[in-house]
């Protein structure tokens, strides 16, 4: 049983699995029975198809992933549009949201039409492209925004040069934004509370990336509670990693927001109801960077969140519904993503298996839940019609995935 869609064949499979839970909480599904796939496409009948056993798997909806990073341009020794999206592929993912902290970073339109361009000739999964606040792009960005999966803020330092040090530009920003496209940011402590308010009084919605400590939740926990529209995410490092137990050697530990004490992650793991989105702020960097003078912050994560949230389903603190909304529903709902027809993702969420940086698919080439015994894998992911991994091969070419906002769409 378990394990045995492993073998699907693959591309273009008509088949009849039987006997898999299917779970698509948006819709209103969840039940265990016969799923037709024929052309593509969920649904039709069984007459004549070959039929493999799915009990114990699962098919859910494709996942998204509000916060990645491309690394292109100007870093595709770490990663580029093919090999993070060949990531996202074998991680369950058919959406990822693009950062602009690259070099040069996505702040206006040449930038912006470049990246289109290059994502559109690589990507292997759907995407969208967010562009970067900075002092120099004040009246330009609000043209660009039907282009644009969202404006990131960058109020703490990162990887590149994006921080924005000004209130008056915090401020700006805010208001010249357009208030039904998505707001979002790097927001840490004070900042986090400076974010917050701004974005409140513009009168217009923000979401809050990696959030990583309690003080920070239990402010958005007080915002929320309040009615303000504010959303946020948490990776799974700052659940499941500690800065005194992570065990990775110095340089590999670096990553913003730091990992942080025992007592956070506990908050976070406390206080999920007001957490909107699971994402994994997938950030490469090379075992050479890493390990060099300078180590830049950052982890790869596209390949192993799914394993890790379904390891936290499988000791009790999760429910699979739980990582559905929030790695589907909510960010769908909260970055207004359109409807992806004949989309799937079947998991055998019993599998144990070990992640290990050498035979991942990013290009950075290691984990930091190196040897960890996870339980949890995907098994298929089809995109529209397509697939795009099984039998543990990324079969969805470069170009296959979509700007899932060309110009004009959702306005
Ligand atoms: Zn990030």
């Amino acid at each position: 049983m378990s394990g045995r869609l492993v073998q699907r064949p693959g591309p273009a499979a008509d088949v009849v699995i039987r006997g898999a839970r299917v779970l698509d909480p948006a819709a209103g599904i969840d039940h265990v029975g016969d799923l037709v796939v024929r052309e593509g496409r969920i649904g039709g009948r069984p007459d004549g198809l070959e039929v493999i056993d799915g009990r114990g798997m699962v098919v859910v909806p494709g996942l998204v992933d509000v916060h990645v990073h491309l690394r292109v341009p100007g870093r595709e020794d770490c990663e580029d549009i093919a090999t993070g999206s060949r990531a996202a592929a074998a991680g369950g993912f058919v959406t990822v949201l693009a950062m602009p902290n690259t070099q040069p970073p996505i702040v206006d339109a040449a930038a912006l039409a470049a990246y289109e361009q290059a994502a559109q000739a690589r990507a292997r999964c759907d995407y969208g492209l967010y562009l970067g606040a900075g002092p120099g792009n004040l009246g330009a960005l609000a043209a660009l925004a039907p282009r644009a999966a969202g404006l990131k803020l960058y109020l703490d330092s990162t990887f590149g040069d994006l921080k924005m040090d000004s209130l008056d530009l915090l401020i700006a920003h805010c208001a010249a934004w357009p208030a039904d496209r998505p707001l979002l940011a790097h927001a840490e402590g004070n900042n986090l509370a400076a974010a917050i308010l701004a974005a409140h009084l513009a009168g217009r919605a923000i979401h809050i990336a990696h959030v990583s400590r309690q003080a920070e939740i239990e402010l958005i926990r007080a915002a929320k509670l309040k009615g303000f529209a504010v959303t946020c995410e948490v990776c799974p490092h700052h659940l499941f990693l500690t800065l005194k137990e992570c065990g990775l050697p110095p340089g590999y530990i670096e990553v913003r927001p730091r990992l942080a004490a025992q007592a956070d992650a506990e908050a976070l793991w406390a206080n999920l109801e007001f957490i909107d989105c699971f994402a994994t702020d997938h950030a490469p960097h090379t075992r050479a960077e890493k390990a060099g003078p300078h180590p830049p912050p950052g982890y790869p994560g596209l390949e192993t969140a799914l394993a890790l949230w379904l390891t936290a389903v499988h000791q009790g603190r999760l429910t699979l519904d739980d990582v559905v909304a929030r790695m589907h529903t909510n960010p769908r709902r909260i970055f207004r993503l359109p409807e992806q027809p004949d989309t799937w993702v079947e998991v055998d969420p019993d599998q144990a298996w070990t992640p290990r940086g050498a035979a991942l698919r990013s290009r950075a080439g290691w984990t930091p839940f190196e040897g960890w015994i996870v339980r949890g894998r995907v098994v298929g992911v089809t995109l529209r019609g397509r697939p795009a991994y099984a039998g543990e091969n990324v079969l969805s070419p470069p170009g296959a995935g979509r700007n899932l906002h060309p110009a004009g769409l959702n306005r």
